[in-house]
């Protein structure tokens, strides 16, 4: 066999505007060329408690149980409902949309029972729909998608949505794998039982280990299951070994994605949560206005758009797949189709931590402005701003 040839590594020069990854930090890639210590090193379990204090800073939670998964957020994913929902639970979902399809598979997987919730896969869940679930069939645990990275829809009511579900003694998942660091959440003030999310969104980390946080009552759950759940890898008391009191080898830590995570959530603090809240708000409004000044309208219904993720609808007679071409061959900007039922819809432009630059919205949108023009296509009368 021949001895392969391999030129050093030399990827292009891109501007991260998708839904993600989004464009990493300098000084998170700086921490991940810093050298390794091993995973049981007291330098490094001092380190893991920095990375769960930073974590429960932007989850804002005073939750014990919060730490980074090993693996990317459908890891985290699979942790939180693997763990919450026992064989026989009842899991409410909306499976018509691409994440809640996704929590569907994983809830069956661990032996639930998904019930589907009628809403529209384009619009968020409305509080009476899950309170006709709730007369209607037995739940236990209630999945929600927080920032919708296909729709680029945000659920704005997962505060009354846990109140139903704890009337009924059901727990809340909710998936943050967009808004985390980018988007308000507030895992205790809205009484969310486990939440999850990923590095590479709003956070500007590399993929590879993802925030989970889960409340003593969760936990009460977890520790509580008749059945072990059926992964040994992402089990939450066989990981407690590790990121608990103990700090027993459970597995070998991603060392170098964590040093990464800490750095963008020390980034995080530096800036500070609320501040980079509104940091995404304000970079988005100029992208969406910048949109409507192109003829441009957005997929989200007014009030619920999504900073992080920005939902263009594609003009007609404009090929969706010629402009997303156009845009990285000439400009190096990645941005994505839709997905699912909205592909050929929209585009899908993040606007995600470090990427959420004023000088990346200016450029996206005279690279758009050009692809545009390159398709035949002028703008009309300028469409509403959100
Ligand atoms: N949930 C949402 C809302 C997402 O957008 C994604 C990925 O984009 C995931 C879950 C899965 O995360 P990953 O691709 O990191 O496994």
């Amino acid at each position: 066999m021949d001895t392969p040839e391999v030129d050093e590594l030399q990827p292009p020069d891109r501007t991260m505007m998708g839904p993600g990854p989004s464009e990493v930090h300098p000084r998170v890639l700086r921490a991940m060329a810093t050298p390794l210590v091993g995973h049981l090193d007291p330098a490094f379990v001092e380190i893991m408690d920095e990375v769960q204090e930073l974590l429960r800073y932007v989850f804002r939670t005073d939750n014990q149980w919060t730490l980074p998964v090993s693996g990317t957020g459908s890891a985290a994913m699979e942790t939180a409902i693997g763990n919450l929902v026992e064989p026989g639970d009842g899991v409410l979902l909306r499976t018509n949309g691409y994440w809640g399809d996704r929590m569907a598979q994983m809830a069956e997987r661990a032996g639930g029972e998904v019930v589907s919730l009628p809403t529209d896969a384009n619009e968020p869940i409305p509080v009476a729909d899950v309170e006709r679930a709730f007369a209607e069939a037995d739940i236990d645990v209630v999945g929600v998608c927080h920032a919708d990275t296909t729709t680029g829809i945000r659920q704005p009511n997962v505060a009354e949505l846990t109140e139903i579900a704890h009337e009924h003694d059901a727990y809340v998942i909710l998936d943050c794998v967009t808004s985390l660091g980018g988007v308000p959440v507030e895992v205790d003030e809205w009484g969310v039982d486990v939440a999850y999310s990923a590095a590479q969104k709003c956070l500007s980390c590399p993929p590879g280990v993802s925030p989970l946080t889960v409340s003593d009552r969760g936990m009460e759950k977890v520790l509580g299951r008749e059945t072990d759940p059926r992964s040994w890898y992402l089990d939450l008391s066989l990981l407690e070994g590790y990121w608990g009191e103990e700090r027993a080898y459970h597995h070998t830590a991603p060392i170098t994605n964590t040093y990464a995570l800490r750095e963008a959530l020390r980034i995080a603090a530096e800036e500070g949560i609320e501040a980079r809240w509104a940091r995404h708000e304000r970079v988005a409004g100029d992208l969406v206005d910048g949109f409507a000044d192109l003829g441009l309208s957005m997929n989200p219904p007014a009030g619920l758009s999504l900073a992080s993720l920005n939902a263009v609808e594609v003009p007609e007679g404009v090929d969706d797949g010629a402009v997303i071409d156009h845009l990285r061959e000439e400009y190096g900007i990645i941005v994505a189709s839709g997905l699912g039922g909205l592909d050929g819809d929209i585009w899908r432009i993040g606007c995600m931590g470090y990427g959420a630059r004023e000088k990346n919205v200016t450029y996206v949108l005279e690279a758009f402005a050009d692809a545009l023009a390159a398709q035949g296509y002028a703008p009309a009368e300028r469409a509403t701003p959100l």
